[in-house]
């Protein structure tokens, strides 16, 4: 027997996790035996949701299938720790003093929140904004707090305002440099956020400088600020910035970026060949990437080298962004404060509706080199690619920000985007990617993102995914299916009724054991017995269920009689065999053989056959074993 390649993985979070995907999809995947150290109680989750973990919790935002690990055979250690990398031997070893040898070592430890040193920055009720159980670590302070201060003006600073807002604290932002998000704001658009969030509720400090945190007179704590002024508050949240984590490279002596982070070069390889290193915790070319989008793309191409079953490498990536920060649209492309020399820009300021617009361009006005948008971040998709694909400039280059007065049809940015364009960064989909999947069948923005992944990741494109949709549809005069729910076209998985946390699954399986109508359903899952706004769904599964139990008796000898090599998905070829083999390699559900073969995940015409095969593979299964 072949020893299998020992591959351990140290860290399961975003980046983490989107490598493991990549390499159990390529056909070497069974050469490699895998383990995964992960420092948190849980598998990976979506952290650039985090805030939403409150309304939504846990479940909702992991980004593990159902028995993905088991599948694939990976081992994963949950509250593990690595704490050493002995190079020489070649293992990990982690907290609890457990070795673990590897033949290919793959670091994606994320970063750290960074704390700035003041003095009484480790008091109690003093927090980071990371991981969930540091929210519910919040959560635990904000009962009997009244005030809730958070400690830096950026992206995850009014991501963590957002929280407290919520949790019904009186809320104060205070931020060092003079405008909010400092880094990607000019003034006028730092400015507008301030006034707008302040709306909402939210007390804005610029320009403060935290000196000294101690006890309070009114609240727990006193804040001192530089310029003399104080504030009391009865929690504190740093959300001033992060640091790569790259303590266990550094213990090792692998190459460090020069703002820290660990060195890799194009294929996420570092200084020593048998690791790699990805995500927030990786510098390539000295920088770090604190986005999602550039992590998944180190993910494929270190996936890739590892297995060796492509030619991906990581060339860099943009860090434009377009984000919704308590509930302001906020977008910034590439050089948004004209820095660039002889950089000429164009702004718009509506005081009314509350918004503010800016394209930077090069000096000789051919080429959009940068963008600030708040309050209305619809042209960004526009831009960006403008920027991207260094698009020629219509004449006067400011109508690409001005509104569109009296009878002048505004451009459809979808029809504007070439069609090499790159549309979702975290999967690299371009939009030919997406207009194919729509030719071959995709009707609904589900449809778009399971054939595709587009709009998967960070969810930033998702409107450009829609109005792609949308004209291709229209190009093909078919109308969307969006509103309408289908059952055929529902994963299993997807919870139906949220008050009694029923799946699509479980309601069919009622049905599949004998429940004959919606009040049978009812009894036997409680789905629909709660608030009721569930019932027209669960209903039509019911129906669905049932009309498949008829079907399925009727075609019972036909799916028997179906040829091995029989073509059974013609959107992506896939036979009845292929079918098989993947119920008998482990998939037990729809989603699990739509993932293995793609049957199914095109026009969906084949979905019934596709379950019908799958149903009479599974009967076998326990005799195959
Ligand atoms: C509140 C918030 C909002 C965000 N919003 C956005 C956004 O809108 N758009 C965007 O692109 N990005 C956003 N991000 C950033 C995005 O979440 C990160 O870029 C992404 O999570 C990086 O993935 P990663 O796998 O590199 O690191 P992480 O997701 O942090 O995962 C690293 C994992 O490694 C584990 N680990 C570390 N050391 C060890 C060890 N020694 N042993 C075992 N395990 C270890 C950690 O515990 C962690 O689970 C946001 C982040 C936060 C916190």
């Amino acid at each position: 027997m072949i020893d299998k390649q020992k591959i351990i993985v140290i860290g399961n979070g975003m980046v983490g996790h989107h490598f493991l995907q990549n390499l159990v999809e390529s056909k070497q995947a069974e050469s490699f035996d895998i383990t995964v150290l992960c420092e948190e109680p849980r598998a990976a989750y979506d952290r650039v949701q985090l805030t939403s973990y409150f309304t939504k919790g846990a479940d909702e935002l992991s980004l593990v299938s159902e028995g993905f690990f088991e599948q694939h055979n990976i081992h994963l250690k949950l509250n593990c720790q690595a704490s050493t990398i002995d190079r020489a031997d070649k293992s990990v070893i982690t907290l609890d003093g457990e070795r673990f040898a590897y033949d290919k070592l793959v670091l994606a430890t994320g970063s750290t929140a960074f704390v700035p040193p003041v003095p009484g920055h480790d008091r109690e009720h003093c927090h980071v904004y990371r991981t969930i159980e540091d929210l519910e670590a919040i959560k635990q302070s904000a009962q009997g707090s009244k005030v809730g201060v958070v400690i830096g003006g950026g992206l995850l600073g009014l991501e963590a305002a957002k929280a407290l807002h919520e949790l019904g604290l009186d809320t104060h932002v205070v931020e060092f440099a003079d405008r909010l998000m400092a880094v990607q704001l000019d003034d006028a658009g730092g400015a507008l956020l301030k006034a707008k969030i302040e709306k909402l509720g939210v007390t804005v400090h610029t320009g403060k400088n935290t000196q000294n945190i101690l006890d309070g007179e009114t609240c727990v704590h006193r804040m001192e600020f530089g310029d003399g002024s104080v504030l009391e508050t009865d929690l504190i949240v740093f959300g001033a910035g992060i640091r790569p984590q790259d303590s266990l490279a550094r213990a090792c002596k692998l190459e460090l970026g020069p703002n820290g982070g660990v060195k890799v070069n194009n294929l996420c390889q570092t200084s020593d060949p048998a690791i790699y290193a990805m995500g927030e915790c990786a510098a390539w070319n000295g920088k770090v990437f604190g986005l999602v989008a550039p992590g998944y793309l180190m993910a494929k191409a270190a996936a890739q080298s590892i297995t060796q079953s492509g030619y991906s490498q990581f060339k860099g990536s943009h860090t434009s962004t377009k984000l919704k920060l308590l509930g302001v649209d906020v977008a910034t492309i590439g050089d948004s404060h004209g820095r660039v020399a002889g950089a000429i820009s164009y702004s718009y300021f509506d005081g009314d509706r509350g918004v503010y617009k800016k394209i930077v361009l090069s000096s000789d006005k051919t080429r959009v080199i940068g963008a600030v948008l708040v309050g209305d971040a619809s042209d960004y998709d526009n831009l960006l690619n403008m920027a991207l694909t260094r698009a020629v400039l219509p004449a006067q280059p400011e109508a690409l920000i001005l509104p569109t007065i009296g009878e002048v049809k505004p451009v459809n940015p979808a029809a504007a985007l070439a069609n090499n364009a790159k549309v979702c960064g975290c999967h690299d989909v371009s939009k030919a990617t997406i207009v194919r999947a729509v030719q071959d069948g995709a009707k609904s923005l589900a449809d778009v993102k399971t054939v595709t992944m587009a709009s998967t990741g960070c969810g930033g494109c998702t409107n450009m995914v829609s109005n792609i949709l949308e004209l291709e549809l229209a190009t093909k005069k078919v109308a969307p299916i969006k509103k309408v729910f289908d059952p055929a076209t529902v994963d299993d998985s997807v919870k139906i009724c949220f008050c009694h946390k029923v799946s699509k699954g479980e309601i069919a399986q009622a049905v599949k054991s004998g429940a004959g109508d919606l009040d049978e359903v009812k009894a036997a899952t409680k789905a629909a017995t709660g608030c009721g706004g569930c019932k027209v769904k669960v209903n039509k599964i019911v129906e669905y269920e049932l009309g498949n139990l008829a079907t399925h008796a009727v075609t019972e000898k036909t799916k028997v009689d179906i040829a091995s090599n029989d073509r059974v998905c013609f959107c992506h070829m896939v036979s009845k065999g292929e079918i098989c083999e993947s119920v008998q390699a482990g998939a037990q559900d729809l989603a699990a053989v739509k993932g293995a073969t793609k049957a199914s995940t095109g026009c969906g015409g084949c979905t019934d056959r596709v379950v019908e095969i799958m149903e009479a593979e599974l009967e076998k299964v326990p005799e195959a074993t």
